[in-house]
């Protein structure tokens, strides 16, 4: 239904023109998101200042329109996708660093800022913000927080739950907020910040936030470890992860991917090799040679095929190649593949890939498995060919199954990736009756008209 006309013309007085879209093929771009979902938003904006996003949300309250924020639509779940209609508050023009104080370690930026512009900003000064997805380049500071998106370095690093300090916000009904602290210790009063980061979006739009920064490393040294099982790989992980130096990326890759990267690239694995580890440790140069003792000495478990440390850039690179050929291959064999982002804990690892190849024999469908091992966030890709006729019901089937035997092993549905759209009717399996009553009552508090990314994260009553 097109936006009343009275609502447009008080749009077009906060947002000047080209800030406002309301034809229709100029906001199709803005109503997807990695999830391939699209519903088409009546109209986008793109504020520049706190101000005008204070506005914005009063007015969609007075006139009950759908309100839902945006980064760069790099997320999976359809978390941005405005199912309502409505209008969509893209924040890739608040894009400004604020504040940078090294001697304090924060740096304080606008939501629409990329991941990596951050990481270059504080480059220079030695610093890095730990938060890392594969989509820094593109992804926003808004999406990273709003998701607590992460990457191989949340295993020694955390997520953004961990390296936030304080946001500046506007709740669903217009308040402006400001939460946090901007020293490293503060525990006055309740943790908003922390329940912001992770929220979808579905409490407030973030408008400012203040990152924390850690020290660059001095040096890296990768390796890769290859076993005959994904029972040697994960004994060994447990291992790495209960020695004193903590890796800063650990990730794992299952029998089925190795077989796929064997057969769409040319690396050289071993014959029997059934699950592979890249692990990576960070620190000072002086004492590096100790570190890499101590965690190859946790990796060399029964079953260990080849542990090999690089020793060149050349190497790190050819190292990291395996892993990178992954996801071209999966690509190529399935475009439509199912991608989950699922959690155990490490110790119920191979529990969950023997369950995972049972229900890929059972529903003979192919099941692919990577990801954060250190954190036991595993990617499972269910490699469906939709044009298939049954192919997506029976998917559909097995992905319950799958999300039951996570439940099972005491795991969580999503690691990084969030809920959104794709794992709304998911989340009672695993959020306790009072649990899920209690996050309604906060929303109905922050958004009391329900217009802040609506339809997404609760399942529909
Ligand atoms: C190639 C590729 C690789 C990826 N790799 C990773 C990875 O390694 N790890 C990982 O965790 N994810 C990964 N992702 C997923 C995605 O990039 C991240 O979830 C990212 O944080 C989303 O950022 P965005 O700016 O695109 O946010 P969007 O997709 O635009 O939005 C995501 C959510 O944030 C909300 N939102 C956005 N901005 C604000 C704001 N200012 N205030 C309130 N809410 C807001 C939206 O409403 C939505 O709920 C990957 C995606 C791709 C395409």
């Amino acid at each position: 239904m097109p936006l009343h006309s009275s609502l447009i013309a008080h749009l077009a007085h906060i947002f000047p023109t080209g800030a406002l879209y309301t034809e229709p093929a100029d906001c199709w771009a803005y109503g997807y998101d990695n999830s391939r979902r699209h519903a088409l938003p009546e109209a986008v904006v793109f504020p520049t200042t706190h101000e005008q996003v204070v506005d914005l949300v009063r007015l969609c309250n007075q006139h009950g329109i759908a309100l839902t924020p945006r980064g760069r639509g790099t997320g999976t779940t359809g978390a941005t996708v405005p199912l309502s209609g409505g209008v969509i508050v893209s924040l890739e023009r608040m894009g400004r660093i604020v504040e940078f104080s090294p001697e304090n370690r924060y740096i304080v930026v606008e939501p629409g800022i990329t991941n990596q512009a951050v990481q270059d900003a504080v480059k220079a000064h030695g610093f890095f913000w730990p938060p890392d997805p594969t989509s820094a380049a593109y992804c926003t500071v808004g999406g990273n927080l709003a998701y607590n998106s992460a990457g191989p370095r949340a295993v020694k690093y955390g997520t953004p739950r961990e390296n936030t300090l304080g946001l500046r916000a506007v709740t669903g009904a217009g308040k402006p907020l400001r939460v946090g602290v901007m020293t490293s210790k503060g525990v006055v009063g309740y943790d908003l910040t922390r329940l912001l980061i992770g929220s979808e979006g579905t409490l407030a739009v973030i408008t400012e936030a203040t990152l924390k920064l850690t020290p660059l490393p001095e040096t890296k040294r990768t390796l890769r470890a290859v076993y005959a099982s994904v029972s040697d790989a994960a004994r060994a992980i447990a291992k790495v992860m209960a020695q004193p130096v903590t890796p800063c990326a650990l990730e794992f890759i299952d029998g089925n991917a190795v077989e796929m990267i064997r057969q769409y690239s040319r690396c050289d694995l071993p014959p029997r090799a059934n699950a592979l580890l890249m692990i990576e440790v960070d620190g000072l140069v002086q004492g590096m040679d100790a570190a890499v003792d101590r965690v190859s000495a946790a990796a060399r478990t029964e079953g260990l095929l080849e542990l090999h440390v690089a020793q060149t850039e050349e190497e790190v690179a050819a190292l990291w190649q395996t892993r990178k050929a992954l996801s071209p291959a999966l690509r190529k064999v399935a475009p439509q593949k199912i991608n989950e982002d699922i959690v155990v804990p490490v110790s119920a690892l191979p529990a969950l890939i023997a369950g995972l190849d049972q229900l890929s024999a059972r529903f003979g469908l192919p099941i692919v498995n990577f990801g954060h091992a250190g954190n036991g966030n595993i990617h499972v890709n269910l490699l469906l060919d939709p044009n298939k006729p049954g192919e997506k019901e029976k998917a559909h089937d097995c992905l319950n199954r799958i999300f039951a035997l996570v439940l099972t092993l005491r795991g969580t549905l999503s690691g990084e990736h969030g809920v959104g759209l794709a794992k709304r009717d998911y989340i009672d399996r695993e959020l306790e009756p009072n649990a899920l009553q209690l996050m309604r009552d906060i929303k109905r508090q922050f958004d009391p008209n329900g217009i802040l990314n609506a339809d997404k994260l609760f399942p529909l009553i």
